[in-house]
């Protein structure tokens, strides 16, 4: 019988002691902790007994294909899972989409519409499954937003201002792959390359591989600075899909209190096993 994601929770809390334990021995002080400054309204962080993980990295770096593994094993270990990724929230994500096509919004203003899209994820999606002790996994957060705001002129302090009322994550990891490995993947993947991911707002170069390097590289220098202040897991994303599967595995299990980190991918997911 396929077990209901509220009863999936239920029984990772019992089947997982150390998670909730690890949780409850923190006290109130070091649970306010989970935001980066005050917690946003009408949060009370001691009700919030989920984790949130969080799965950074480049266009073409492999988050989407690591949350696809990490959700099946996560599940076949009896936790629930939610995802979140950016663009995704009812309320702008599709506003977002079309405003990007056009080209029809200023640096500033799409900043700001990024940030309006991941806090309606934060409210109603990422908030109400943490209550409810789910894993949820990132793809992607609000360090990627500030490193695309920065590279583009805006100033860090007031990017950092926006998201203090951001929820902190449990983990943090950093899929760090050189930006010519990206481009070849993002190529193979989908022969082409997108005008934003290529940076080409910000007329870095005529040449569609220059452009792509040079911005890569501009964020991949935030993200340098942004690993060390927020204490990012960083892997390198350049190993085998099997390797940095293992590496997120190992540092989840360790987090969560799961004692074995065998995983196969199901059928449905062997062609990401490579
Ligand atoms: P992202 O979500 O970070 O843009 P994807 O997971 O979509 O990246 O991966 C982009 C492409 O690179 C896909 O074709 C994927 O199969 C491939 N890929 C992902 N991780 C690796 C890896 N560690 N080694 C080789 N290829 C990879």
């Amino acid at each position: 019988m396929k077990r209901s994601r509220s009863h999936q929770a239920a029984v990772s809390h019992q089947e997982h002691e150390p998670r909730s334990a690890k949780k409850s021995q923190n006290g109130n002080g070091n649970l306010a902790a989970r935001f980066y400054g005050m917690p946003l309204p009408g949060v009370r962080p001691e009700e919030l007994s989920g984790n949130l993980i969080v799965v950074e990295g480049a266009d073409g770096s492999g988050r989407s294909t690591q949350i696809s593994l990490l959700t099946e094993w996560l599940e076949s270990e009896g936790f629930a899972v939610e995802t979140m990724g950016l663009r995704r929230s009812y309320l702008v994500g599709e506003d977002i989409d079309a405003l990007l096509a056009e080209n029809a919004v200023t640096r500033l203003t799409l900043a700001l519409m990024y940030s309006t899209d991941f806090f309606d994820q934060l409210e109603r999606r990422i908030l109400p499954a943490l209550r409810s002790g789910l894993i949820v996994l990132a793809d992607r957060y609000v360090f990627t937003l500030i490193a695309r705001a920065a590279v583009r002129g805006i100033s860090r302090d007031y990017l950092h201002g926006i998201y203090e009322i951001a929820l902190r994550p449990d983990l943090t990891f950093w899929l760090n792959v050189r930006p010519e490995v990206a481009f070849e993947r993002e190529f193979k993947k989908s022969q082409t390359i997108s005008y934003w991911e290529s940076g080409r707002d910000m007329s870095l170069s005529n040449d569609l591989f220059q452009s792509f390097i040079r911005y890569q590289s501009l964020i991949k220098r935030e993200f340098e600075y942004l690993s060390k202040r927020h204490g990012f897991i960083e892997l390198d994303g350049e190993r085998s899909i099997a390797e940095v599967n293992r590496a997120l595995r190992t540092r989840i299990a360790s987090h969560l209190g799961i004692r074995g980190t065998q995983y196969k991918p199901s059928h449905a997911l062997a062609h990401l096993w490579r």
